[in-house]
């Protein structure tokens, strides 16, 4: 007989006058309420953006950490630097080199994940009000922290050549204008999480100059500039610029997430505030989870795993264009990346991807609604879908439920008129939209 007696449960509005004022903008993200469902066997998820390491040699992983713990467990075991393990900041820099970024260790911190980058980063320079500029849309994940922090997100749109330089000088100059501080551009130039899309080399130069010129720091998360499927890596943004720039790369895509393995590497003295911020955050970053990763890049090709993730995501990809291109009503648009996991698909006038939602789960089939990627309730007629985990039969499958769903769903709201105002990816026709209103 069970005689633990019931847990009473506090009301949830309990707390509510005792928080702090920065966690009103903690809410929980549209994925993380929808991976319980999207995770159901039953459910195609074309919605998180888990990479799929059923390639790794675990059997090489698993003798190379019971190798750590027999020759360095006391070392591995134990807390380390703030900054992280000197070796692996050694390596990190090879790693930046095939994007063309000539660093040095001592300039690179070790984070848990890139997510702690993007927060430490957020945390030393963010005070309530200061404004970061984010493409249209941008990552859930870095929303997410930005609001925490109490900063203002100023969208500038995109279209197929990712970040448009006007839409980024009429953001800069609405801000300006507004008497506001932007604090740094955040942005994804690589395989766009969600958009899909690549900053064109020719742009590159460009954002570099109006940053320049604007004093803006530039934020450059990349952790998916590896998994190009046709081309070698781009050179980065930090590549051509060391001063203005702080570049945030991964582990979690190109090896095991599992290890939450990040870095930022920053210009000197930003570098030493986010040591510190690191040291009060967590005193140091997991040793162990540090040297199992600089182990497996001393005796593993790790360019060769890459090349086979490179192969396999391509395949999803391919899954993933092929059955949209056969299954998805004309009327949708989508655009096929080169890399990476996304695709960002534009739904007909009138079809709210949130609202349909509900509807797709019930038809087996998960997506992420456009609206998470924005700070400004844009996104509505848009969705995320990740090719990165199901099989290709499975991606297959998914869209073919999605396309049921679909065009119930438009026969449904045939009678109701144009959708709201819409921004997404797609031909960039200047910029006027809520969200640049700053008064
Ligand atoms: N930035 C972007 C653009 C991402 O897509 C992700 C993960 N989805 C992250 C940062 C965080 O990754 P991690 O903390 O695993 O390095």
């Amino acid at each position: 007989m069970d005689i633990t007696p019931a847990r009473p449960h506090p009301r949830l509005d309990t707390y509510v006058d005792r928080y702090a004022a920065r966690t009103a903008g903690m809410t929980a993200s549209e994925i993380r309420a929808l991976f319980a469902v999207a995770s159901r066997p039953e459910v195609v998820s074309l919605a998180g953006g888990m990479p799929n390491i059923s390639g790794l040699p675990l059997d090489v992983v698993g003798s190379a950490i019971s190798d750590l713990i027999a020759q360095q467990g006391p070392i591995a075991m134990q807390y380390g630097s703030g900054q992280g393990v000197p070796e692996l900041r050694e390596q990190i820099t090879e790693v930046m080199r095939l994007e063309g970024i000539e660093a040095h260790p001592d300039d690179v911190v070790v984070t848990v994940g890139s997510q702690q980058a993007v927060d430490l980063v957020t945390r030393i320079f963010i005070d309530p009000g200061d404004v970061v500029i984010c493409e249209a849309p941008s990552y859930v994940g870095a929303l997410g922290v930005f609001k925490a922090y109490q900063a203002e997100v100023v969208h500038a749109e995109m279209d197929s050549d990712g970040l448009v330089p006007e839409a980024l000088r009429q953001a800069i100059a609405s801000v300006e204008a507004a008497g506001k501080t932007i604090k740094f551009l955040y942005t994804i130039p690589n395989f766009h999480n969600p958009a899909g899309v690549t900053l064109s080399a020719a742009r590159r130069t460009e954002i570099l100059d109006i940053c320049r010129q604007h004093n803006v720091l530039i934020l450059e998360d990349n952790p998916y500039g590896l998994l190009g499927f046709d081309r070698e890596p781009i050179r980065a943004l930090r590549a051509d610029e060391a001063e203005n720039v702080i570049y945030l790369g991964s582990f979690s895509k190109t090896f095991a997430p599992g290890f939450r393995v990040g870095w930022a590497l920053a210009p000197h003295p930003v570098r030493e505030k986010l040591v510190l911020a690191q040291e009060s955050a967590t005193l140091c970053p997991p040793q162990f989870s540090q040297m199992a990763v600089s182990a497996y890049l001393s005796n593993h090709d790790w360019q060769g795993q890459i090349k086979q993730f490179r192969e396999m995501y391509r395949e999803r990809r391919d899954a993933m264009i092929d059955a949209l291109d056969d299954m998805m009503p004309a009327s949708c648009r989508w655009n096929v990346p080169d890399g990476g996991f996304y695709v960002w698909l534009t739904l007909p006038p009138g079809i709210d991807a949130k609202a349909m939602l509900p509807r797709a789960v019930t038809a087996r089939v998960a997506y992420v609604p456009g609206t998470a990627f924005f700070a400004d309730g844009f996104g509505s007629s848009s969705m995320r879908l990740s090719f990165c985990y199901p099989t290709p039969e499975r991606i297959r499958e998914g869209v073919r439920r999605l396309a049921g769903v679909l065009e119930a769903e438009m026969e449904l709201r045939a009678t109701f008129g144009a959708s709201a105002p819409e921004r997404g990816i797609g031909p960039y026709h200047g910029y006027d939209a809520p969200g640049t209103d700053l008064s």
